[in-house]
């Protein structure tokens, strides 16, 4: 049997029972080579700390064998990541209709809206929730 094989089996049973890797941790990773790249420019010592932690979480996280407390630090980081998506497409939209749309949310159950872009004072009516307020632009 090849040395490789060996280890390769030796690491398999090592990991029998272990969460192993997972998005948040991909993503942790990834977070972690951006500190890295920075680190190469600033060379401060203090800058290792967080790389550091960093590294320690993501092997400790591998190596747990809590399996249902990583899944749901998954799903938190799942959550998170969508929140994230959503905002950064709203604000992409709102900044491509900037000219043409007046975007906004309703005071009573905070659902956007948007409207095509005309100055003056306006009575609306959400259309989620049916609530009717004043709403100036100018
Ligand atoms: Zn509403």
């Amino acid at each position: 049997m090849s040395f490789f094989l060996r280890i390769r089996q030796r690491l398999d049973r090592f990991m029998i029972g272990r969460y192993g890797t997972d998005s948040l941790n991909r993503g942790l990773m990834i977070l972690w080579s951006i500190l890295l790249v920075i680190g190469f420019f600033t060379r401060s010592f203090w800058w290792y700390v967080p790389q550091l932690f960093l590294c320690g979480v993501i092997f400790f996280r591998m190596f747990s064998r809590n399996l249902v407390r990583r899944q749901r630090e998954n799903l938190w980081y799942y959550q998170l990541m969508k929140k994230i998506g959503t905002v950064y497409r709203r604000a992409l939209v709102r900044f491509r209709d900037r000219k043409t749309a007046n975007f906004f949310r309703c005071p009573k159950c905070r659902a956007d809206i948007r409207m095509p872009k005309r100055v003056g004072s306006f009575k609306i009516r959400c259309p989620r929730c049916g609530a009717e307020f004043n709403k100036e632009f100018r």
